[in-house]
Parts: structure tokens; C-alpha cells; sequence
């Protein structure tokens, strides 16, 4: 099992509704909120926990595969935690405990086996997590639109939300705070490749991805919290040579996605070696709401696109074997 390169996928998490990721209530002043937002100790922005993404997303790819409550604990009784099976897509995706014994070969299905290596004794292993998920911090653009909107110093809103006693019909407020909606962070997630095989794990995780868009991230998403989109999304490929030998001529551009001027959005697909470009309407100067709009529309196409792309023939010519 060696290295063969790594994906990176990176874009902007836009938040289409106030957002609530909740840190702890630990060190606030008495009479403080009760339910803060996670902050960076460092700045004191908020931002999205890499693990907050990747948990919802593993959790999102769980119940799209049927795997919820199919994690063993160790004597074998089932659990309602993450499926720990060690061999299945999502296991090897986001990770089991690296030396993670499941089976033998013999005993496994062909396709269970595509991305897993067989340790000394024969029992197979699934090897490292492959998917890394940085921090989401706000964009440059956010902060000093969070600056217009709220005021120097101050990141987030506070939403009230009220628990109705059923019998007296009293309410009981309970102060919220969020991340304002039109808020973006930019994300990126590192996708790496040891087998061949693994570059259909990228499939997996913009399925993942695109079910996100549908559900919510952070607390409170039945009632209106955490809607999210993802934009301006680009994946490069990186061979393990870019990292020996630092040339960045190495690094390959798999696609991206963004509007260049106010008129016009382009999507690179270099690895095929051509670039094409799509003009959003012809001969007609868009606003930039129209703009946005056609952009997103684009990018859904492409996120459900790019969970069919055929990714292990698209970059076999990338890969040293
Ligand atoms: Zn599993």
C-alpha cells in the first residue's frame, strides 16, 4: 500500500440560512448566551469544525447506504454509532482504526474488496482514512460583510426561539446564536489515493456533498438552521511527485468551477487536456443575481455529474503505478 497522490477539493460552504454550530457554554460570562456558536480562540470568529462536516457528511453517505446501526462492538452487538465495519466505502472514506482487522479475503464479496489490502496474516485492512477535512474559516469577503451588517467586533446574531408550554400556552424564549445567512467559508477536503480503486471514493463523497445541500449543518436543521451550498468548487490532483520534488507543474487542475466577470462561467476539465467554457446567456449582460443563479444551477448539475464521473479512467494518466 503506497501513496499515489492526493485530491484536493476546495470551494466555499455559503450559508443560505443562519447558521448554528454550537461551542460551549464554558468560560461565558454569567448572563451570557446559553447556546454560543463555536469560535476560533485565537480570532474569536466562528468557523465550521472540519469534524462538524465530516461527521455530517459520513452520517448523510450512512443512511444513504443502510448502514446506520450496522456498527459491531467488539463482543459483536450491534451499535447506533458510525459503521465500523472496516470494509465497506464509507468505513475506508472517513476511517476505522487504522490497523482495523475485518476479514479474511475468502471471506469477503469481489466488490467489498476494491479498496483493501491484505496485512501479514492475511486478514485485510482497510489502511489510513482517506478523507481529511480541514476547518472551514470565514471568507475575507464575510468578515467585512459581518462588519457592515452586525459592527465592528461582532460575527453572529441572536436568534430567539420559544418552546410553547403545551398546558398554559406560556413561551419560553430560549436565545440562539448564529452565523447570519449570505455568510461563506471556505472549505477544503483531501481525498488520498493509494489504490487505484480509491478514486471512486470520490464519488461517494460529492454524493455526500449533494445530499448535504439537501439536508442541514449544525443544530436546529429541522427547524430552519444550517442550509447550506456549495460553491465556486475546484479539485486538482496532486501525484505524489509534486511532493518530492515541489515541482508545481505536477499539480493538475481536474476541474473547477466560477464566474469570471459578471457574464461569463467557465468550467475547466483539464483532464482530458481541453478546456470548456459556457457563456451563461449570450450577447446578454447579467446581473450578478442572475449570475449566482445560473452558477448554482451549474454546480448542482455538476455535483450529481461529478458523483458519475468515471474518475479511475478520467486520471489513470496522472498516476505512476
Ligand atoms: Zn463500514
Amino acid at each position: 500500500m503506497k501513496l499515489k497522490g492526493k485530491y484536493i477539493i476546495s470551494g466555499k460552504i455559503y450559508c443560505k440560512t443562519g447558521l448554528h454550530i454550537g461551542g460551549t457554554a464554558e468560560g461565558f460570562e454569567i448572563g451570557g448566551i446559553d447556546n454560543p456558536v463555536i469560535r476560533d480562540p485565537l480570532t474569536d470568529l466562528p468557523y465550521i469544525p472540519g469534524s462538524s462536516l465530516k461527521g455530517k457528511l459520513r452520517s448523510l453517505l450512512e443512511w444513504k447506504e443502510g448502514k446506520f446501526g450496522k456498527g459491531r462492538k467488539s463482543d459483536g452487538t450491534p451499535t447506533f454509532g458510525p459503521c465500523n465495519c472496516g470494509h465497506c466505502e464509507v468505513c475506508v472514506l472517513f476511517g476505522t482504526p487504522p490497523r482495523h482487522r475485518v476479514k479474511k479475503p475468502e471471506e469477503l464479496e469481489e466488490k467489498e474488496l476494491k479498496f483493501l489490502t491484505a496485512d501479514e496474516e492475511g486478514y485485510t485492512i482497510s489502511g489510513p482514512t482517506r478523507l481529511t477535512v480541514r476547518d472551514a474559516f470565514p471568507s475575507e469577503d464575510t468578515k467585512k460583510r459581518w462588519e457592515q451588517w452586525l459592527g465592528e467586533g461582532i460575527y453572529t446574531e441572536i436568534k430567539m426561539e420559544n418552546a410553547i408550554d403545551r398546558v398554559t400556552s406560556e413561551a419560553n424564549p430560549r436565545p440562539m446564536e448564529r452565523v447570519p445567512a449570505g455568510s461563506e467559508f471556505e472549505f477544503q477536503m483531501i481525498v488520498d489515493i493509494y489504490h487505484e480503486n480509491d478514486k471512486k471514493l470520490l464519488k461517494s463523497l460529492f454524493t455526500a456533498m449533494a445530499l448535504l445541500e439537501d439536508s442541514s449543518l449544525g443544530g436546529s436543521g429541522t427547524r430552519g438552521h444550517g442550509r447550506v451550498e456549495f460553491r465556486d468548487i475546484e479539485v486538482k490532483f496532486r501525484p505524489v511527485e509534486y511532493y518530492i520534488t515541489g515541482d508545481g507543474k505536477k499539480e493538475k487542475l481536474v476541474i473547477s468551477v466560477k464566474i469570471e466577470g459578471e457574464k461569463r462561467l467557465i468550467v475547466y476539465h483539464t483532464s482530458k487536456g481541453e478546456k470548456k467554457e459556457f457563456l451563461l446567456k449570450e450577447g446578454k449582460r447579467l446581473t450578478t443575481t442572475e449570475g449566482k443563479k445560473e452558477e448554482r444551477e451549474l454546480i448542482k448539475h455538476l455535483l450529481s455529474e461529478f458523483s458519475k464521473i468515471d474518475w479511475g479512467l478520467e486520471c489513470r494518466s496522472t498516476l505512476s503505478t
